[in-house]
Formats: structure tokens, sequence, C-alpha cells
């Protein structure tokens, strides 16, 4: 089996606030494959963004600060890089995708002067290749009149037009991992349909390894090879797709499952997960899921579950699945 593209191990970030230290990210760690897709999940406050924004290092300091653990990217770990150094990295060999595309572009700028920025900063290409290779990457992203939206400005196009210049930017190098969070939130459902396929389309073309960060259920379903999802800052299970999906064993995780509506489903009321996930600052002992789990248990409130293995690459962080 070939290594990992990306290998996360015990990556910690810490937020410090008025309030207390709150653990971001406390303890993550996963691996993806070449042109595999990790589906990361969870509620809003889980931990999904802060976890890709360290992986990149692009934590909101001073409050954010990384104090723990390894994020290796082809064997070179990210965290001990100089700044000069990450510069290279993000956009090169780790690209990312944000939920609003005008994060990502500058509405003062051309759609043609932010396509060729990478691509003479990573490439060296000036004069007619780097027109062509312009052109040629928004009609890879499927944009028509390729050379007439390079002279538009952002916000002569879509919403869905600007996510695909970002991806075709995202795509320039091409990285060997890009993360996509929350990518098709802003567009409207029609048009996701058509983005998803897109960045699976460039994903096969190129290989890519990519954290796809998500809190729709249906999306990860069709798009990830395996699945991580987080709760209060750690990743409380982690399978591949079809066990997540047919056998998931952590009681958040089945939570989160039975909260996803169904077509043809004869409820009068849909499921919600009781109670609002804790605050970070000020974490209970013991399961941090505790205080809403069904299961608690004596135990739960006390010691904070290990993480267990049930075989098949399929982990959890419940004292429910403690070999016995
Ligand atoms: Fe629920 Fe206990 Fe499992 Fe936590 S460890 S999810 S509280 S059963």
């Amino acid at each position: 089996m070939s290594p990992p593209v990306i290998d996360v191990r015990e990556l910690k970030t810490h937020i410090v606030t008025r309030w207390g230290t709150i653990k971001a990210v406390d303890g993550v760690s996963f691996t993806v494959a070449e042109g595999e897709t990790l589906g990361l999940v969870g509620e809003s406050g889980s931990g999904k963004s802060m976890t890709c924004l360290s992986i990149l290092r692009l934590v909101p300091r001073p409050a954010a600060r990384i104090v723990g653990g390894q994020v290796l990217l082809d064997g070179d770990d990210l965290l001990t890089q100089s700044e000069r150094q990450m510069q290279r990295i993000r956009g090169k060999r780790v690209a990312m995708i944000l939920q609003d595309p005008m994060s990502s572009l500058n509405p003062v700028f051309s759609i043609g002067m932010q396509v060729r920025e990478p691509l003479v900063s990573y490439h060296g290409l000036s004069g007619k290749a780097l027109a062509r290779r312009a052109v040629e990457l928004l009609a890879a992203v499927g944009i028509s009149s390729p050379a007439a939206r390079l002279r538009a400005y952002p916000h002569q196009l879509s919403g869905g037009m600007r996510q695909r210049v970002v991806g075709a930017m995202a795509i320039s190098a091409p990285p060997r991992l890009l993360i996509a969070d929350e990518p098709t939130t802003s567009l409207d459902l029609t048009i996701q349909a058509q983005y998803l396929r897109l960045l699976k389309d460039l994903q096969e073309r190129h290989r890519l390894a990519m954290i796809f960060v998500t809190h729709n259920l249906g999306i990860v379903a069709k798009m990830c090879d395996r699945v991580a999802v987080m709760y209060a800052g750690r990743i409380v299970e982690a399978g591949p797709v079809e066990m997540i999906f047919g056998a998931p064993r952590h009681p958040y995780t089945r939570a989160l499952l039975e909260s996803v509506p169904r077509l043809g489903a004869q409820t009068e009321w849909l499921t919600a997960i009781e109670g609002q996930p804790p605050d970070l600052a000020a974490l209970p002992p013991g399961c941090a899921f505790a205080p809403r789990c069904a299961h608690a248990m004596e135990r739960c409130r006390a010691e904070e579950p290990s993480e267990f293995s049930l075989g098949a690459g399929h982990t959890s962080r419940c004292w429910l699945d403690r070999p016995a």
C-alpha cells in the first residue's frame, strides 16, 4: 500500500480567550492516500474547519495556536517548516476551496489576473504559454467562453461560476492535497450537483488526496471513501463510508444520521439531537457527549473513552465499544 499523502498525528490547536482555553482541535489523527477522499463531518464548532486551517497553518493568530502534533505531507512535517516554506506549500502542494468563493477571489482584480498569478509563481509561465494555460484551466472546470471570462471581474460572474474559478486556481499546480471546506454551501442545489461532479473528476484526473468538510451527510455518502466524525475537537468515530452509514457505532454518529430527513419516511417530526454542543472552554469530565447521550453510564461522566478499534479501519471513542 502506498504511503499516505497526508498523515495528521495527534494535532492540537488551542484558542486562548478571556473565558479560558478552548481545545478546538484536541488530538486529531487521520491519514488520506492518493486518490482518496476523507469526509470530515460534525456540527458547527466541532473542529472540522480548524483542523483544516491547522494543516495549512492558517489558524487565526494570536488567539489560536497549534500546540502539538505532526502534519506530515509526503513525509515533510508542515508544523516545522518556516513561514517562507509554507508560502510555497500553500497553493502548490496543498490547496483549499472555501465555502464562499469571494473569500478566495479579490474583487478588484480580473479573473485572468488571479488565475494567472499561481501559474507565474509556481510554474514560471509567461507570454503565450501563460495565456493558453489560463484558458485551459477555466475550460477544465467547465466554464464556457473561457477567454472572455478571463477579462471579467468576480462580481460579473454567478456564484457557481466563481466557485469554478476557485476550483481552477486550486488545481493549477496541481496540488497533492485538496481541502474542500463546505464548497457547495453557497451554491444553488442544481449547481451543487454539477460542482461535486467536477471536483470528483478533477480528483480522479490528478489523483488528488482530498479532505471534504461538510455537515451534509448526503454529500458525504456520494463523495467520500472514508468518514471521520468530529465532536468537541476530537474524532469520535471513523471508518469506511459504508460502515459509518451501514453500521454506525458511536451514539453521536447514530444521532447525526437519524437527524437526516428521509424521502417517503412516515414521520411527523424530524429527529433532533437533544441538548447543545458543549462549551469547549468548560468541557465536562469524561466523555464530552455524555450530557446529550441516552446511553451515558457513570463511567462516561468520569473517564474519557479511548479510541477502540472495531476492525477494518473502523474506530470509535465510546465505552460501549470497549472490547470485553
Ligand atoms: Fe455515550 Fe458513554 Fe459512549 Fe460517551 S462514552 S457516547 S456518554 S455511551
